[in-house]
């Protein structure tokens, strides 16, 4: 199953749009399989601070007007947490979007091949070339802490050290991009790498590309498909 990727969210776009991408990643997770129910949650730069997935609702009751706009200075006692609270996970979302400038959408899944892996707290090292599309020779995966907390952010942040994309374990995935669009396509990548990875590994340990080749990948990806075609139109664009 391919992503829908036609229609990507820059950061030049307006405010409903970007509602509205919020929107349609979040089905879009849910009809590729990435992500079910309640679970995961999505979010974008918007001025000084982001737009995010409330808590608890799923893909498919949620509306543009559900999505809870946060600056990145919010203090946890804000009067939004007691109106409609914004997902459990704005800390990592919130953490990400301050330190990342080259960073404007955060994707996070419960993807079941990465979150399998995740649960036995492994790191994927370069089984496949593909593992260079988060930025480096390999998805590391952050140690447990419980969902929504502070702990999580600061693990999910080291693990997310050069690269956009990290496992976290006991729990799921996060995708980084410039875009919503690209956020969405990295947190698919990332499964379609795990299943491989399983897969792989019912023939034995996989055998892992060298990080010279890795490095000749990252070198490639830089003017590579949805990379090239973005710093064409997003000419405002932070990364
Ligand atoms: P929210 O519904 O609060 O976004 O939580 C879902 C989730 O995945 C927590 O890690
Ligand atoms: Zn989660």
């Amino acid at each position: 199953m391919s992503v829908n990727v036609t229609e990507t969210v820059n950061d030049s776009a307006d405010e409903a749009s970007l509602r509205a991408g919020i929107v349609k990643t979040a089905l879009e997770m849910e009809r590729l399989g990435i992500n079910q129910g309640t679970s995961g949650n999505v979010s974008v730069r918007w001025r000084d601070g982001l737009l995010i997935t409330p808590s608890g609702v799923p893909a498919s009751a949620l509306a543009a007007d559900m999505i809870v706009w946060l600056p990145l200075d919010v203090q946890p006692d804000a009067a939004v947490f007691s109106e409609r609270g914004p997902s459990s996970e704005w800390r990592f979302h919130r953490d990400i979007l301050q330190a990342r400038q080259d960073i404007n959408a955060v994707v996070h899944t419960h993807s079941n091949a990465a979150t399998a892996i995740a649960i036995h707290g492994r790191d994927m090292h370069a089984h496949h070339y593909m593992i260079a599309v988060a930025g480096g020779n390999s998805i590391r995966c952050a140690p447990y802490a419980t969902f929504g907390s502070q702990a999580l952010s600061d693990h999910a942040l080291q693990a997310l050290q050069d690269r956009t994309a990290c496992l976290l374990a006991h729990h799921g995935v996060i995708a980084l991009g410039r875009d919503l669009a690209r956020a969405l396509w990295l947190a698919n990548e990332v499964e379609v790498l795990a299943k491989q990875y399983l897969l792989a590994g019912q023939l034995g340990p996989p055998p892992v590309l060298t990080d010279e080749e890795i490095g000749e990948v990252v070198k490639k990806f830089s003017n590579y498909g949805l990379r090239r075609e973005s710093s064409n139109s997003n000419s405002n664009s932070k990364a």
